[in-house]
Parts: structure tokens; C-alpha cells; sequence
């Protein structure tokens, strides 16, 4: 029986027979993880906090028929405060399921991890959630090669956009007026919110509650990186139904 030891960060999980816990776990070396952590909703059980959605821990995976098993599990971080501010938990629900779409099963990443990481770690404790939110977006989809092309028309490759620029998810990037009318329903862009992209896209996570942004502009980069992330993925993810619930609750 294959046994191997890795960190990894719980990106969702499932409940399974009387008290079961199927955990899809996000790794560095091996990408995504299944596996079951047996017993792991009894009250008294060992597992009970380590393989809860969001914890980074050290998990023992073993090889099983149909499914791998997690022997132990060490609990390193918990993130309690992502549990405690529903705002938070619904941006971090929103990304971990971005992750899970993503990326595939023995995909690992030591950089994609570490961001992951890096991310719920600020997230934890920013009060600027929306802004650190989409700095991991852009910075998420350059690493995985989708960085959306934001200082040219990405159909004629023009540098000097002139006054009206719009968003092609289909181009992935900006394209310039002239371009624009070869695609139906494209939305406009503000200078300022490419910008306010490419700050994002430079600034390190610790530092990126420093940066200012009005609210209109918050609502451009949000809406151009979902649309941009969205058509990559070819799908709309159910997360952000809950976090559009959440965010215009009165
Ligand atoms: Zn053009």
C-alpha cells in the first residue's frame, strides 16, 4: 500500500455514509488530492478540525481501491477568522472553488500553492477583502498563463488605444474601438481600472489593502477579471452566486 506525506490546503469537502468526509485537498507536489477521512464528523473524532473546508495542515494519504484514505492529518493553520466573517468566507469559498476548477489531479504547483496559501493568510486579516480577492484572480491567471492582455489591442496589437477601449473575454484582453465592432456586446473599460489591474497584478498581497480604488472601478476590474476567468473556464462557478448574495445583502 502507497503510503505518502504532504501539506495541502481542504478546498471543499463532502459528507459520506454515517460519518464520513471526503476531502479534495489542494498539495504542492501532486496537485489535487481525494481522499477519505473516515469517521471525521463524530464529535470525538481526530480529524475533526484538520479536514475541515479551508484548513492547511500535513495530511498522510494512503492508496485505497477506490478511493485514496487520510491517515493522519495535522492541523497547522485553521483560519478562524474566515469562518467568523461571512463576507470573508464567501470570497474564500469563491477561490478555492476557482482553484478546484482550475487546476487538475496530479497538477502540483509550488507557486500556485504558495499563493493559495499567501492568499488566506491576508485575507484573514485585511479589511480591504474585495481588492486582495482580485490581485489573486490576475495574479492567479498569470501563473496559469491566462494573464489577460491589458496594455494593447489584443486583436490588431495597437499601443495607442485613444479614447475608447473595451474588454474581449474571447481575445483575452483589451482591444481598441476599431477592433470592438468585430465583436458583438463587448463592455468598456476605464484607463483606470487597467491600472488599478496592473497595480494589483505587481503588489505583493501584504501590501495591496495600501492601494486605493473607488467603488466604481472596484466593480470594472471585478466584472472584466470574472468575465476574463469565466470564458477560460468555460463555465460560471456556483460560489459566486453566494458571494453576489452576500456582498448586495441590505
Ligand atoms: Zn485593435
Amino acid at each position: 500500500m502507497a503510503v505518502f506525506t504532504t501539506e495541502g490546503i481542504i478546498l471543499k469537502t463532502q459528507n459520506i455514509g454515517e460519518a464520513d468526509r471526503v476531502c479534495t485537498i489542494y498539495s504542492p507536489g501532486k496537485g489535487k488530492i481525494r481522499a477519505v477521512a473516515k469517521g471525521a464528523r463524530r464529535p470525538k473524532s481526530r480529524f475533526i478540525s484538520s479536514t475541515q473546508v479551508f484548513a492547511y495542515g500535513d495530511f498522510q494519504i494512503f492508496s485505497g481501491k477506490s478511493l485514496d484514505g487520510i491517515s493522519q492529518a495535522q492541523l497547522k493553520e485553521a483560519f478562524p477568522r474566515l469562518h467568523d466573517d461571512l463576507i470573508k468566507l464567501a470570497y474564500a469559498g469563491y477561490i478555492v472553488e476557482l482553484i478546484d476548477k482550475m487546476v487538475g489531479e496530479g497538477a502540483g504547483d509550488q507557486i500556485v500553492f504558495n499563493m493559495l496559501l499567501a492568499y488566506m493568510r491576508v485575507l484573514s486579516e485585511t479589511h480591504d477583502p474585495q481588492l486582495v480577492t482580485v490581485a489573486f484572480e490576475i495574479k492567479i491567471a498569470t501563473v496559469l498563463g491566462y494573464r489577460p492582455r491589458l496594455g494593447s489591442c489584443s486583436q490588431c496589437g495597437k499601443k495607442r488605444l485613444g479614447p475608447g477601449i473595451f474588454f474581449s473575454p474571447e481575445s483575452g484582453g483589451v482591444v481598441c474601438k476599431e477592433c470592438s465592432s468585430n465583436e458583438f456586446g463587448l463592455s468598456r473599460v476605464s484607463r483606470g481600472a487597467l491600472r488599478l489591474l496592473e497595480a494589483l497584478l505587481m503588489a505583493e498581497f501584504a501590501k495591496i489593502e495600501r492601494i486605493k480604488a473607488n467603488r466604481e472601478t472596484r466593480r470594472e476590474i471585478e466584472k472584466l477579471i470574472r468575465t476574463h476567468l469565466g470564458y477560460r473556464l468555460n463555465q460560471r462557478l456556483r460560489s459566486l452566486d453566494f458571494l453576489d448574495a452576500v456582498i448586495n445583502a441590505p
